[in-house]
Protein backbone atom coordinates (compact mmCIF):
# COMPACT_ATOMS: atom_id res chain seq x y z
CA UNK A 1 0.00 0.00 0.00
CA UNK A 2 1.27 3.72 -0.64
CA UNK A 3 -0.05 6.54 1.23
CA UNK A 4 0.26 10.04 -0.26
CA UNK A 5 -0.25 13.29 1.83
CA UNK A 6 -1.61 15.63 -0.37
CA UNK A 7 -2.22 18.20 2.35
CA UNK A 8 -1.63 18.23 6.26
CA UNK A 9 -2.78 21.66 6.95
CA UNK A 10 -5.53 22.69 8.70
CA UNK A 11 -9.08 24.51 7.37
CA UNK A 12 -6.56 28.10 6.97
CA UNK A 13 -3.85 26.33 5.39
CA UNK A 14 -0.30 27.29 6.44
CA UNK A 15 1.17 29.67 6.10
CA UNK A 16 -2.10 31.21 7.38
CA UNK A 17 -3.08 34.57 5.36
CA UNK A 18 -1.37 37.74 6.80
CA UNK A 19 0.55 35.31 9.54
CA UNK A 20 3.93 36.33 10.84
CA UNK A 21 4.83 33.89 12.53
CA UNK A 22 7.80 31.65 12.47
CA UNK A 23 5.76 28.70 10.66
CA UNK A 24 4.03 30.75 7.94
CA UNK A 25 7.47 32.67 7.83
CA UNK A 26 9.35 29.31 7.46
CA UNK A 27 11.12 28.69 4.24
CA UNK A 28 10.96 24.79 5.00
CA UNK A 29 8.86 23.08 2.49
CA UNK A 30 7.59 20.95 5.29
CA UNK A 31 6.22 23.75 6.81
CA UNK A 32 3.61 24.49 3.70
CA UNK A 33 0.36 22.46 3.73
CA UNK A 34 -2.43 22.64 1.70
CA UNK A 35 -5.86 21.22 3.89
CA UNK A 36 -5.90 17.79 4.41
CA UNK A 37 -6.42 15.20 2.25
CA UNK A 38 -4.34 11.61 1.51
CA UNK A 39 -4.22 9.33 -1.63
CA UNK A 40 -4.21 5.61 -1.09
CA UNK A 41 -2.96 3.43 -3.59
CA UNK A 42 -3.42 -0.60 -3.11
CA UNK A 43 -2.56 -3.52 -6.30
CA UNK A 44 -4.23 -1.04 -9.04
CA UNK A 45 -6.75 1.00 -7.04
CA UNK A 46 -6.39 4.39 -6.14
CA UNK A 47 -8.83 6.12 -3.02
CA UNK A 48 -8.94 9.77 -2.54
CA UNK A 49 -9.86 10.99 1.01
CA UNK A 50 -11.93 13.94 1.28
CA UNK A 51 -11.90 16.52 -1.88
CA UNK A 52 -10.23 19.20 -0.17
CA UNK A 53 -10.28 22.96 -1.21
CA UNK A 54 -6.68 22.34 -2.51
CA UNK A 55 -7.96 19.54 -4.35
CA UNK A 56 -7.24 20.81 -8.03
CA UNK A 57 -3.54 22.08 -7.13
CA UNK A 58 -2.62 18.29 -5.19
CA UNK A 59 -4.10 16.51 -8.00
CA UNK A 60 -2.11 18.10 -10.69
CA UNK A 61 0.64 18.34 -7.96
CA UNK A 62 0.50 14.14 -7.62
CA UNK A 63 -0.25 13.90 -11.18
CA UNK A 64 -3.38 11.84 -10.10
CA UNK A 65 -4.47 10.08 -13.14
CA UNK A 66 -7.51 8.41 -12.36
CA UNK A 67 -9.42 7.72 -8.94
CA UNK A 68 -11.64 4.52 -8.63
CA UNK A 69 -13.74 6.32 -5.35
CA UNK A 70 -13.77 9.40 -3.24
CA UNK A 71 -14.16 8.81 0.47
CA UNK A 72 -15.81 11.44 2.61
CA UNK A 73 -15.27 11.69 6.18
CA UNK A 74 -17.22 14.96 6.87
CA UNK A 75 -19.06 17.68 4.98
CA UNK A 76 -16.40 20.22 6.77
CA UNK A 77 -15.33 23.24 4.02
CA UNK A 78 -12.38 22.21 3.84
CA UNK A 79 -12.81 18.62 3.66
CA UNK A 80 -15.38 18.91 0.45
CA UNK A 81 -14.58 22.23 -1.12
CA UNK A 82 -12.91 21.03 -4.18
CA UNK A 83 -15.68 18.05 -4.94
CA UNK A 84 -16.18 20.54 -8.32
CA UNK A 85 -12.67 19.68 -9.07
CA UNK A 86 -12.98 16.05 -10.10
CA UNK A 87 -14.63 17.09 -13.08
CA UNK A 88 -12.33 16.77 -15.79
CA UNK A 89 -11.89 12.92 -14.46
CA UNK A 90 -15.71 12.49 -15.32
CA UNK A 91 -15.58 14.03 -18.89
CA UNK A 92 -12.76 10.73 -18.99
CA UNK A 93 -14.24 8.24 -17.32
CA UNK A 94 -17.91 9.09 -15.79
CA UNK A 95 -19.22 8.91 -12.96
CA UNK A 96 -17.14 8.38 -10.20
CA UNK A 97 -18.52 6.76 -6.89
CA UNK A 98 -18.51 8.84 -3.22
CA UNK A 99 -18.89 7.68 0.59
CA UNK A 100 -19.81 9.55 3.02
CA UNK A 101 -22.12 9.42 6.00
CA UNK A 102 -25.77 9.99 6.13
CA UNK A 103 -24.81 13.05 7.88
CA UNK A 104 -22.44 14.51 5.36
CA UNK A 105 -24.93 13.66 2.57
CA UNK A 106 -27.50 15.99 4.02
CA UNK A 107 -24.73 18.36 3.87
CA UNK A 108 -23.46 17.36 0.79
CA UNK A 109 -26.98 17.03 -1.36
CA UNK A 110 -27.78 20.94 0.16
CA UNK A 111 -24.18 22.38 -0.42
CA UNK A 112 -23.80 21.17 -4.21
CA UNK A 113 -27.31 21.32 -4.89
CA UNK A 114 -26.76 22.12 -8.80
CA UNK A 115 -25.16 18.49 -8.95
CA UNK A 116 -28.06 16.93 -7.25
CA UNK A 117 -30.84 19.49 -8.79
CA UNK A 118 -29.13 20.95 -11.84
CA UNK A 119 -31.38 23.41 -13.15
CA UNK A 120 -29.74 25.47 -16.35
CA UNK A 121 -26.17 25.47 -15.36
CA UNK A 122 -23.96 25.92 -18.28
CA UNK A 123 -21.13 23.51 -18.36
CA UNK A 124 -20.56 20.28 -17.45
CA UNK A 125 -21.64 18.82 -13.74
CA UNK A 126 -19.70 16.89 -11.67
CA UNK A 127 -20.99 13.09 -11.85
CA UNK A 128 -21.14 10.94 -8.68
CA UNK A 129 -22.63 7.67 -7.59
CA UNK A 130 -23.43 8.16 -4.07
CA UNK A 131 -23.04 5.44 -1.36
CA UNK A 132 -23.54 5.82 2.33
CA UNK A 133 -21.16 4.32 4.96
CA UNK A 134 -22.10 2.64 8.27
CA UNK A 135 -20.11 2.76 11.53
CA UNK A 136 -18.26 -0.51 10.94
CA UNK A 137 -19.68 -1.84 8.08
CA UNK A 138 -16.40 -2.99 5.65
CA UNK A 139 -17.09 -2.80 2.16
CA UNK A 140 -14.31 -3.73 -0.41
CA UNK A 141 -12.56 -1.98 -3.12
CA UNK A 142 -11.11 -4.00 -5.69
CA UNK A 143 -10.18 -7.26 -4.55
CA UNK A 144 -7.85 -6.97 -1.66
CA UNK A 145 -8.63 -3.72 0.20
CA UNK A 146 -11.35 -3.63 2.92
CA UNK A 147 -12.75 -0.07 4.00
CA UNK A 148 -14.00 -0.53 7.16
CA UNK A 149 -15.76 2.78 8.47
CA UNK A 150 -15.68 3.77 12.00
CA UNK A 151 -17.24 6.67 13.87
CA UNK A 152 -15.26 9.37 15.73
CA UNK A 153 -16.46 12.39 17.04
CA UNK A 154 -15.22 15.82 15.98
CA UNK A 155 -16.84 18.23 18.72
CA UNK A 156 -20.63 16.98 18.48
CA UNK A 157 -20.22 15.89 14.66
CA UNK A 158 -19.77 12.15 14.11
CA UNK A 159 -17.37 11.88 11.59
CA UNK A 160 -15.64 9.06 9.21
CA UNK A 161 -12.43 7.45 10.01
CA UNK A 162 -11.54 5.27 7.39
CA UNK A 163 -9.40 1.85 7.66
CA UNK A 164 -7.37 0.12 4.98
CA UNK A 165 -6.07 -3.06 5.84
CA UNK A 166 -3.62 -2.41 8.40
CA UNK A 167 -3.42 1.62 8.06
CA UNK A 168 -6.12 4.12 9.05
CA UNK A 169 -6.62 7.54 8.00
CA UNK A 170 -8.35 9.80 11.53
CA UNK A 171 -8.80 12.60 11.05
CA UNK A 172 -10.83 15.47 12.56
CA UNK A 173 -11.90 14.22 15.81
CA UNK A 174 -11.98 15.14 19.83
CA UNK A 175 -12.73 11.81 21.03
CA UNK A 176 -12.87 8.30 19.48
CA UNK A 177 -15.78 5.60 21.14
CA UNK A 178 -14.48 2.54 22.61
CA UNK A 179 -15.67 0.19 19.67
CA UNK A 180 -13.60 2.98 17.30
CA UNK A 181 -10.60 2.38 19.29
CA UNK A 182 -10.89 -1.30 19.16
CA UNK A 183 -11.54 -1.19 15.16
CA UNK A 184 -8.25 0.81 15.31
CA UNK A 185 -5.88 -1.41 16.75
CA UNK A 186 -3.35 -3.61 15.38
CA UNK A 187 -2.45 -1.02 12.84
CA UNK A 188 0.84 -0.76 10.47
CA UNK A 189 0.32 3.03 9.93
CA UNK A 190 -1.81 5.52 11.65
CA UNK A 191 -2.53 9.21 10.48
CA UNK A 192 -4.14 10.86 13.07
CA UNK A 193 -5.54 14.75 13.70
CA UNK A 194 -3.40 17.17 15.60
CA UNK A 195 -4.13 20.37 14.94
CA UNK A 196 -1.60 22.19 17.50
CA UNK A 197 0.34 21.38 20.47
CA UNK A 198 -2.32 23.02 22.66
CA UNK A 199 -5.77 21.28 23.19
CA UNK A 200 -8.50 22.54 20.78
CA UNK A 201 -12.48 22.20 21.51
CA UNK A 202 -13.22 19.76 18.57
CA UNK A 203 -9.65 18.19 17.77
CA UNK A 204 -6.85 16.46 19.41
CA UNK A 205 -3.97 18.59 20.62
CA UNK A 206 -0.39 17.19 20.79
CA UNK A 207 -0.61 15.54 24.19
CA UNK A 208 -4.35 13.54 23.43
CA UNK A 209 -2.95 12.65 20.17
CA UNK A 210 0.04 10.81 21.94
CA UNK A 211 -1.92 9.86 24.46
CA UNK A 212 -4.43 7.73 21.79
CA UNK A 213 -1.09 6.33 19.78
CA UNK A 214 0.34 5.41 23.13
CA UNK A 215 -3.23 3.47 23.66
CA UNK A 216 -3.53 2.06 20.21
CA UNK A 217 0.37 1.61 19.43
CA UNK A 218 0.31 1.38 15.71
CA UNK A 219 3.56 0.47 14.37
CA UNK A 220 4.04 3.87 12.74
CA UNK A 221 2.02 7.01 12.95
CA UNK A 222 1.45 10.81 11.68
CA UNK A 223 -0.06 13.92 12.40
CA UNK A 224 -1.78 15.74 10.36
CA UNK A 225 -4.35 18.61 10.32
CA UNK A 226 -1.18 20.71 11.49
CA UNK A 227 -1.61 24.61 12.10
CA UNK A 228 1.27 26.96 12.32
CA UNK A 229 1.82 26.33 15.60
CA UNK A 230 3.44 23.35 14.51
CA UNK A 231 7.31 23.51 12.63
CA UNK A 232 8.02 20.88 11.63
CA UNK A 233 12.19 20.83 11.90
CA UNK A 234 11.42 23.09 15.53
CA UNK A 235 8.28 20.50 16.83
CA UNK A 236 9.90 17.56 15.85
CA UNK A 237 11.88 16.36 19.31
CA UNK A 238 8.34 16.82 21.03
CA UNK A 239 7.23 13.22 19.64
CA UNK A 240 8.71 10.22 20.23
CA UNK A 241 10.18 8.13 17.74
CA UNK A 242 7.57 5.84 15.91
CA UNK A 243 5.52 9.81 15.58
CA UNK A 244 6.19 11.79 12.59
CA UNK A 245 4.83 15.41 11.53
CA UNK A 246 3.50 14.52 8.09
CA UNK A 247 4.11 17.43 5.98
CA UNK A 248 2.64 17.69 1.88
CA UNK A 249 4.48 15.23 -0.54
CA UNK A 250 5.22 12.74 2.03
CA UNK A 251 5.31 9.01 0.62
CA UNK A 252 4.83 6.12 3.29
CA UNK A 253 4.62 2.76 1.32
ZN1 LIG B 1 -10.78 19.87 8.87
ZN1 LIG C 1 1.32 31.84 11.24
ZN1 LIG D 1 -13.83 19.41 10.39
Amino acid sequence: MKLTFLGTGTSTGVPSIACDCETCLSNDPRDKRLRVSILVEHKGKTILVDTSSDFRQQALRADIRFLDAVLITHCHVDHVFGLDDIRPLNFRYGAMPIFANEIAWVDLRRIFQYIFQPVHFGGGLPQLIPHTVYHNAPFCIGEDLTVTPLEVIHGKLPVVAYRFNDFAYATDLKYIPPDSMDGLRDLDVLVLDCVRIKPHSTHLGLEEALAVIEDLKPKRAFLTHLNHDIMYARDSCLLPENVQFGYDGLIVE
